[in-house]
């Protein structure tokens, strides 16, 4: 972009959830692109929040970059940060995600998923800010929808209490563009994983087992095969989002949910053998029993149409990506604890 392209279309936006996987990555794309932008986060314990302080710190120094630490929960920070400045943009990431701490604890999600939306988008309407990217999951299909998934779908019956938190926010976010004037694209995310993903995705536990020698069990206990959007396809969509809401007539709202996904199944056998091929070593696979249930695959058509673009890092090359960082992580934490 040249300085007068960027001067024209830099925006202020608030990223909720800036410390996270998906988040901090993002506004490291949008401070590049020249955005200003407040990234407001928790630092909460779904994960070790230490590992969400490093996610962030390197574009917390970016002079665009302003790190908001709280809760999207706290209507006095909000009222302060909206009332400060006059966002052109939010990019809701916030929230408690994962399926089974979801059954666990299913109150905290529907508190900060749901709750926690609603809070955004009541201030948003309040400070009149007109522009969102929701993160929503495409867990939101169930177990019954037909492949490819694609979001003619009703995604009526959702199977656990996070995925009908991000229906739900789905759903509050069209009640906000029909009777308000919101623009908004729910971004359906598949799976995403690359650097800093969080530590519960089964990659990192396949790769833990791997690197010890030790069997990679392939058995089902819930859902097997994924569909996998490495985290630089993911940024692209969402950044892309950001730029066709600025482009939008005022007067003309929109509303649209989109799925974002690679558009191919990888099941636990291929994510085993990849592992193994980009790690050199032989995989010993625990065939048992369980239930082998595939989610399906994203059909991306949507998502191509309107945004012009189309998740395309074949996986075993973002695999490879995500060893080389794990490794780069790895060797500079060696030399900074020293002998
Ligand atoms: P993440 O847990 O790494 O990031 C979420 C961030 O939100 C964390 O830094 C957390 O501290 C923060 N947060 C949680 N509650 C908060 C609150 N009340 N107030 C302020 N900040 C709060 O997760 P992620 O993988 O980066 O996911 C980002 C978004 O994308 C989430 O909404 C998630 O549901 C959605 N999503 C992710 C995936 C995926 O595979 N990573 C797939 C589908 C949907």
């Amino acid at each position: 972009m040249s300085a007068v392209e960027t001067a024209d279309r830099a925006m202020r936006i608030l990223v909720t959830g800036a410390a996270g996987f998906i988040g901090s990555h993002l506004c490291e794309r949008l401070t590049n692109d020249g955005h200003s932008v407040w990234g407001l986060d928790n630092f909460d314990d779904f994960y070790d929040p230490e590992l969400k302080r490093r996610n962030i710190s390197r574009v917390g120094l970016h002079p665009r970059m302003h790190v908001v630490e709280g809760d999207v929960r706290d209507q006095i920070l909000l009222d302060g940060l909206f009332g400060t400045v006059p966002f052109d943009l939010v990019i809701h990431l916030a929230a408690r995600p994962g399926v089974q701490p979801s059954v666990n604890d299913p109150g905290l999600c529907y508190d900060v998923n749901v709750t926690g939306t609603l809070r955004l988008l009541e201030t948003m309407r309040r400070y009149r800010v007109s522009r969102l990217v929701f993160a929503s999951s495409s867990s939101v299909y169930g177990d019954d929808a037909a492949e490819p998934l694609s979001e003619e779908h009703a995604a009526g019956t959702p199977s656990s209490p996070y995925a009908a938190s991000k229906r739900s926010g789905e759903l509050l976010c069209h009640s906000w563009h029909h009777r308000w004037g919101l623009s908004v694209y729910c971004l359906r995310f598949f799976t995403v994983y690359g650097p800093r993903q969080r530590p519960d995705l089964a990659i990192n536990q396949f790769l833990t087992l791997l690197r010890q020698k030790k069997p990679v069990p392939i058995h089902g206990d819930g859902v097997t095969g994924l569909d996998y959007t490495h985290i630089d396809d993911a940024v692209e969509a969402a950044s892309r989002a950001a730029v066709q809401l600025r482009q939008l007539p005022p007067n003309a709202p929109i509303f649209r949910i989109l799925n974002v996904g690679h558009g191919r199944v990888i099941g636990l056998e291929e994510l085993a053998e990849t592992l193994s091929r980009v790690l050199g070593v032989k995989a010993r696979l625990s065939r048992g029993g369980g239930g082998m249930r595939n989610t399906q695959a994203a059909d991306t058509s949507r998502l191509e149409e309107e945004l012009g673009y189309r998740p395309r890092i074949d996986f075993a090359d973002g695999v490879s990506r995500y060893v080389e960082w794990l490794e780069e992580v790895e060797s500079a934490e060696v030399v900074t604890a020293g002998p």
